[in-house]
């Protein structure tokens, strides 16, 4: 959080070096009038000392005399500590020198800035350090003729001098700058509060930290404009907010559709995709993938860039929203994909697994060919049989019987295969319509060995059953019959003479009852057994005509069992024969 004592501290630093620079121009230029008015003092004094050491001189005609020792006495009673004076002769012989007593073995002063310029002006002036005190002097120097007098005296317009001269200046400058912060507190203390606060507000802002939702601002035109960009901010948040609920609405949507959809842009980057779609990208591609943005690669949905090409260029109609439709086909998969090209360019893709009504379909087109197969013997026999009897008017009455015979025995046929197809389509179509009552499984069994009576006597079979009386199931009980019936014509058709058939309950649990319906009989060669539930499959399809099998009886035992939610297997019986294990559910 910004403190507001921040800002202040900033405007004092900024304040105060503006003062700051402001107060040295001014002490500067003060500084250089009173250093202009000091050298031109001192100037004035040294004039009038190197004429009163002038006047001196003529007076007591030392310049004839040549006894410049008693200008020491002068020096002496000049109103002035430190003086230094010195007599120069034309060519810069040293002619006197108040400081140093040997002055004749002095070096010559010719080429002295101050006396070179006195030559030729008014006076010469110049500061130096001296080589014998290493103080700064003031060297001033007049020509008279016959001789240069050099007043020079230690210069000491320093601004620490000056500084402490003008402490009455300081102390003003100093009340200025306390006045003027005083007043700028009062004018800066508004504007000051609403940059604050909206200065704290847009650093939590940008922290994600809460924000305070009732912030007041001062009523001048900055606390009028905080208020703004903070109303301004939160209807964006608002927006913002109620976008990313939609958003998520969408996508949940999306994710519950049963078809891969995705979005892409007009460069073909993915806007938007359903789990399923990179799913159903995966299984089509056979890659694994967790982006949908390597779509356009996958040679499976090159007729998707195709059309793309071929329809960015064109002109389109407002309603118009061209699109593809085709199907995929991929291990033993199938997918329908249909693509739609917006006026924006975009592209929405939907990609549909179409398996199980495609299988349907090839289901159906299998079965109504196998259909009218398996019609067209019994039908064509029948037809013969009565072409030839109303063809021959003297056939004998015996053969005449006979061919009657063979059309009943077709037509039987007939009628069990329509019966069998329409015990079929009716499990798998209308299922439920089976009514459901609690059945004694027994009493099913007795009642299909009471139909097979006779012919389990004339082959000499033995049927047991070793199924206690109190089992119940919860089932159909024209479906249990013909469970058990094609099951045991099976056996009295394939096992044969002398065989054995065991129904037995061979496990129980929670829900289920597992029954095993076994025969010694020849058994289904191992090659067969994974298709032989399968609709019209055979074994031996000549032996299964010549008995009277249609192809069905197994397929309808096990949609009949998978009616009653339970499962059903075949396997070779341990000593010769076939059995099958099935459950029912209680
Ligand atoms: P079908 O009408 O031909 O009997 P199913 O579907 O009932 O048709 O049986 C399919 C095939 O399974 C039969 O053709 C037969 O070859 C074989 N099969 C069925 N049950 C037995 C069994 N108990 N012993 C030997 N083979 C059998």
């Amino acid at each position: 959080m910004i403190k507001r004592s921040k800002f202040r501290n900033n405007l004092f630093i900024y304040y105060f070096s503006v003062f700051l620079l402001f107060t040295l121009i001014i002490i500067g230029y003060l500084y250089q009038r009173e250093k202009k008015f000091r050298i031109e003092t001192l100037n004035d004094e040294l004039l009038n000392l190197t004429r009163i050491t002038n006047n001196y001189l003529i007076v007591n005609s030392v310049y004839e005399k040549r006894n410049y020792h008693i200008v020491d006495s002068l020096v002496q009673i000049l109103p002035r500590d430190e003086l230094r004076l010195t007599i120069v002769s034309p060519t810069g012989n040293v002619l006197y020198d108040s400081f140093i007593n040997d002055w004749a073995s002095m070096e010559n002063h010719k080429d002295r800035p101050e006396i070179m310029e006195s030559t030729f002006s008014d006076f010469g002036s110049k500061v130096r350090k001296s080589s014998s005190t290493g103080v700064d002097y003031y060297y001033y120097s007049k020509f008279y003729n016959k001789y240069y007098i050099r007043a020079a005296v230690v210069y000491d317009i320093s601004v620490v001098n000056f500084l402490t001269a003008e402490k009455m200046f300081l102390v003003v400058i100093f009340f200025i700058f306390i006045i003027i912060w005083i007043v700028l507190q009062m004018v800066t203390n508004k504007f000051a509060e609403s940059i604050t606060k909206l200065k704290d507000f847009a650093v939590r802002v940008n922290h994600n930290e809460p924000i305070d939702q009732n912030i007041i601002f001062p009523k001048n035109e900055l606390g009028i404009i905080s208020e703004e960009i903070i109303s301004i901010y939160k209807n964006l948040h608002k927006a913002k907010d109620e976008l990313s609920v939609e958003k998520e609405k969408l996508f949940n949507h999306l994710n519950v559709l049963n078809e891969g959809i995705a979005f892409f842009s007009k460069n073909n980057d993915k806007i938007l995709t359903n789990n399923l779609f990179i799913q159903y990208m995966n299984l089509i591609s056979g890659e694994l993938t967790l982006s949908s943005s390597n779509f356009f690669k996958i040679s499976e949905f090159k007729p998707v860039l195709d059309f793309i090409n071929t329809h960015k260029s064109r002109e389109h109609k407002p309603n118009d929203y061209p699109g593809i439709d085709y199907q995929i086909a991929k291990n033993g998969k199938y997918f329908h994909v249909r693509c739609i090209w917006f006026h924006d360019e975009t592209l929405e893709v939907i990609l549909s697994d179409i398996t199980n009504v495609e299988t349907n379909r090839l289901i159906k087109q299998q079965m109504t060919s196998n259909i009218a197969h398996e019609l067209k013997t019994p039908v064509s026999s029948i037809k013969g049989y009565i072409e030839t009897l109303l063809a021959n008017d003297n056939i004998e009455p015996a053969k005449q019987r006979y061919f009657l015979e063979r059309a009943l025995n077709q037509s039987d046929r007939l009628t069990q295969l329509i019966s069998d197809i329409s015990i079929l389509n009716k499990i798998e179509e209308a299922g439920s319509n089976f009514n459901f009552e609690r059945i004694k499984i027994n009493e099913v069994i007795c009642e299909v060995k009471d139909n097979f009576k006779s012919a389990i006597e004339v082959r000499k079979m033995n049927v047991l059953c070793d199924i206690k009386e109190e089992i119940y199931i919860n089932g159909n009980r024209s479906l249990l019959l013909s469970v058990f019936q094609n099951l045991l014509e099976n056996s009295i058709n394939y096992a044969g003479e002398n065989s054995i058939v065991k129904i037995r309950l061979i496990h129980e649990d929670e829900n289920y009852y597992h029954f095993s319906f076994s025969d010694n009989g020849t058994g289904i060669p191992e090659e067969h057994m994974p298709r032989i539930f399968e609709r019209f499959y055979r074994v031996d399809s000549g032996r299964s005509r010549k008995q009277g099998g249609t192809g069905l009886g197994l397929s309808i035992v096990k949609n009949a069992v998978l009616l009653h939610k339970g499962e059903i297997s075949v396997k070779n019986a341990a000593g010769g024969g076939t059995e099958f294990i099935f459950s029912l559910h209680k």
